[in-house]
């Protein structure tokens, strides 16, 4: 099934029921202001569309009681968040209830053909654990910046081979249905806004320090992205002239020295130089050390690790 809204009422209605789940017709037409007429008119069209469906007799109101309206309990998304160095893939229905969850290591910098073979293959094993038979949209999360009207990632940082490819285009074809691509840090900004911290608030901003540093900005209620999708994308400010080099080639950008990657380096040289016997120890057991180490060593204690966060 592909069918879309075909208007902003439309639109309006049915993130209305994503959103807040099953509700009466009556309750739908105070809050996009239609009248009853008019109410009806749009919610026939999206019956024809089979995006939502009827569900029971709602509560009197007093007067005539109102039918209540649900998404298809039928729809299903796929959602994928392309991370540094991982990879998740989740099933959801229309009203964004995760039904299946998958995640596998992979390192972005293998290119989109290997990242995306891999995600079609998560799509499938998902599908054949019977939680979805095919999907109705896919949004996909990307570590990078993305000119969000195409789909397509921009120069993105630290994705070596992923600058201008039509990801949108490619994975609507293989997955036969529409796709949407936007930065992984925007995606995460709008589900704290869908289901998070952001629920009450229109503007705020939604910073995520992983293997690097993204920040969503959020204005009014929407994504802010500037002209070429890279409004969030702090992580390569320079911070310190001169300073360590960074994964995107310059020197001294935020993420150089403040990510989860960079706390991972200051702790193995801390491990090292004999300043931590906790980190040392760790480095020892594993040959490496992540920034979830520093985090468990100064859980446990450990002066430098806390230091270092
Ligand atoms: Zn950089």
């Amino acid at each position: 099934m592909t069918a879309r809204p075909a208007n902003a009422h439309q639109g309006r209605l049915l993130r209305l029921l994503r959103d807040g789940g099953p509700n009466s017709r009556a309750q739908l037409g105070d809050l996009v202001d239609l009248s009853r007429s008019k109410l009806a008119v749009e919610v026939d069209r999206l019956l024809e569309t089979g995006l939502v469906v009827a569900d029971g007799l709602a509560a009197s109101r007093g007067g005539r009681r109102s039918h209540n309206l649900r998404l298809a309990p039928a729809l299903r998304f796929l959602g994928v968040d392309i991370g540094a160095t991982s990879i998740d893939v989740a099933v959801t229905n229309a009203e964004l209830e995760v039904l299946g969850h998958l995640n596998q290591p992979m390192d972005v910098s293998e290119g989109p053909v290997a990242v995306f073979e891999r995600v079609l293959a998560m799509a499938e094993k998902l599908k054949a654990s019977g939680v979805a038979e095919g999907f109705d949209g896919a949004g996909i999360g990307v570590p990078g910046p993305v000119r969000f009207p195409e789909g397509v990632p921009v120069a993105p940082p630290i994705m070596p081979g992923w600058d201008g490819f039509p990801v949108r285009e490619a994975l609507s074809q293989d997955l036969g249905c529409p796709v949407m691509v936007d930065n992984d840090v925007n995606l995460m900004a709008m589900g704290e806004q869908h289901a998070g911290v952001a629920r009450s608030v229109g503007d705020y901003l939604c910073v995520k320090i992983g293997t690097g540093i993204g920040c969503g900005i959020v204005i009014g209620g929407q994504v802010y992205r500037g002209t070429t999708g890279s409004a969030g994308d702090i992580g390569h400010i320079q911070v310190q002239p001169d300073g360590r080099a960074c994964a995107c080639g310059n020197l001294g950008c935020l993420e150089a020295h403040f990510s989860g990657a960079a706390l991972a380096r200051d702790a193995e040289d801390a491990a090292r130089s004999g300043r931590s016997a906790q980190l040392a120890a760790r480095l020892e057991a594993a040959g490496e050390l992540t920034a979830a180490d520093v985090s468990a060593a100064a859980a446990a204690g450990d002066t430098v690790a806390l230091e270092l966060i």
